[in-house]
């Protein structure tokens, strides 16, 4: 199969080009569908890394200088270049990741509905705020957000334009600069997004791009950062957070999930399996949200189990640069051996396959069918592992009690999806889980794209929190800037001290009840 048109030499070397790297190391960057080569991508070590950094600074030392609505209008003009533009990003994003086409243009629009929500949100979060000071009257106190300075941004393959761009947008409006490190294996669509904000006015210099395996470049990424903004694996998560916690900087850590899905006895079959099989196997179920656990009230097992595995058995699934199929390929074949390894495993142990269960080789070298288990024992790795891959388990349930109960059964708590026509206990039910997204008759969409809600992992799953104002304000330091009219906080030599503290008694009980604090 040839390559989609908008991806030329030309394009590849200019992408390539923005890696900041004086190595002669390069990975080669491979088109999943057929295992072959694209483009060697060039390799930073820790010195173009602290080389980034001073670029970097430079840069943010001018855009933070400028008006937060000239930061806005190159932000507005960064969402217009992308919606003219997003399908090249398309492009890039299936030839790295294999992913469906229908997946790789939501993606796009993850980030342009990011960059709304900021160009509308910023001004009043980061607006300064006055209030009355220490001593009513004469004095005030103001809470002045300033940008952090230069923001590490490390972000995974399985969706990396949004978990690269998105993450980005609050941090710049903010007035910082960045350091991206996308994965290897997907570093040429961010590259591509990176060069649109360029295209829009972002001075030279503000955003930097360095390219590595974690281990290698990570400790630099992370030493050098005021923050770092870090999305993949619940273990990768641990690394970075102690050693930001060790530097005494703060980070948000979005990590891993095994997400459950409660069926409710008034659930709507019809809605409900179509939903499941969305949040199950959309971007061939390597999404941190998807549901890898399914539970169901014994009454009403056998239906929607035929139903579900139906549904499953009909998903189109292929390699094209069209928007035909629902599912594309897994990113590697490293990562297709893992699911694999997962399956064989369950099965093994005792797992019965509904569906699916094999590589299909036929279709490229990383791809596997839509996969549904039952009667998974406790003990298979697909039980307490997220599988990351078109596999989910179906599981049945005999009391509320005991479905909340199974939910919660887990080391994360990213996500959970509740369905029921009874939407007041749909969603009791959905509150009573133990995860940072609920989602009630959706299996993920709907929390997700609430760019308004702050929203991020319990348990496992992460720490700190994106979108929402929380999203943005977590890019900035505050400074309290406490202004005395008049000096009248300190005390003279000679004061009567026991007069002193019945007057002060009196006048914080005063306060307190004229409600000043
Ligand atoms: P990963 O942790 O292996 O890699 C993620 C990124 O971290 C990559 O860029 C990688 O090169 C880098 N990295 C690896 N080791 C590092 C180190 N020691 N120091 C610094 N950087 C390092 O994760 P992955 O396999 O690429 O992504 C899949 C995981 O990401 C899954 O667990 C998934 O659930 C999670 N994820 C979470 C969210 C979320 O929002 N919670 C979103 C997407 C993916």
């Amino acid at each position: 199969m040839s390559l989609p048109s908008s991806i030329t030499p030309d394009l590849l070397a200019k992408l390539t080009g923005m890696v900041v790297s004086t190595t002669s190391k390069t990975v080669p960057v491979v088109e999943v569908y057929t295992g072959e080569k694209v483009v060697d991508l060039p390799q930073s070590s820790g010195e173009d890394v602290e080389t980034a950094y001073g670029e970097a600074r430079r840069a943010q030392a001018i855009w933070a200088s400028w008006p937060l609505k000239r930061r806005i209008d190159v932000m507005k003009r960064f969402h217009e270049l992308l919606l003219q533009r997003n399908l090249t990003v398309v492009d890039l994003m299936q030839v790295e990741t294999g992913k469906a086409r229908r997946m790789a243009f939501e993606e796009t629009c993850d980030v342009v509905m990011t960059t709304s929500h900021y160009i509308k949100a910023a001004p009043r979060v980061l607006k300064e705020r006055k209030h009355g000071g220490v001593v009513p009257v004469v004095s005030t106190s103001t809470e002045v957000r300033v940008p952090k300075g230069v923001i590490g941004l490390i972000s995974p393959w399985n969706f990396p334009f949004a978990t690269s761009l998105s993450d980005a947008m609050p941090a710049l409006i903010a007035g910082n600069g960045i350091v991206l490190k996308p994965d290897n294996k997907s570093l040429l669509n961010v590259a591509y997004g990176v060069g649109l904000l360029y295209e829009a006015g972002l001075p030279a210099g503000l955003v930097q791009l360095v390219a590595g395996e974690g281990p290698d470049i990570g400790p630099a990424i992370i030493d050098n950062a005021d923050f770092v903004m870090f999305t993949g694996s619940t273990a990768t998560g641990r690394t970075i957070g102690a050693r930001a916690g060790q530097n005494l900087i703060g980070c948000t850590l979005e990590l891993g999930g095994k997400n459950p899905l409660i069926v409710l006895e008034d659930a709507d079959l019809e809605e409900t399996v179509k939903g499941a099989l969305f949040a199950t196997f959309l971007n061939a179920g390597q999404a941190c949200m998807h549901i890898e656990r399914i539970y169901v009230p014994e009454s009403r097992r056998a239906e929607f189990t035929d139903a579900f595995v139906k549904g499953a058995q009909e998903i189109s699934v292929g390699a094209s640069y069209d928007f035909g199929p629902l599912m594309g390929s897994l990113v590697s074949v490293a990562q297709r051996e893992r699911v694999e390894s997962h399956v064989n495993d369950a099965v093994e142990k005792g797992a019965t396959v509904l569906t699916g269960g094999k590589a299909r080789p036929d279709l490229g070298p990383a791809f596997f069918e839509p996969t549904v288990l039952t009667d998974l024992p406790a003990d298979a790795i697909h039980a307490t592992v997220e599988t990351f891959g078109p596999v989910t388990t179906i599981y049945g349930y005999t009391s509320l009690d005991d479905a909340i109960a199974k939910a919660n059964d887990t080391e994360y708590g990213l996500n959970a999806s509740v369905w029921g026509k009874d939407l007041a206990k749909a969603e009791a039910v959905g509150r009573r889980i133990e995860a940072g997204n609920i989602n009630i008759n959706d299996g993920l969409a709907a929390s997700y794209a609430s760019k308004k809600s702050t929203s991020g992992g319990f348990k496992t799953s992460g720490v700190g929190s994106r979108h929402g104002d929380a999203g943005m304000l977590k890019y900035t330091d505050v400074q309290n800037v406490a202004v005395l009219k008049k000096q009248v906080l300190s005390n003279p030599e000679d004061t009567d001290w026991s007069k002193q503290v019945d007057q002060t008694v009196k006048g914080l009980r005063f306060m307190r009840k004229l409600g000043i604090r």
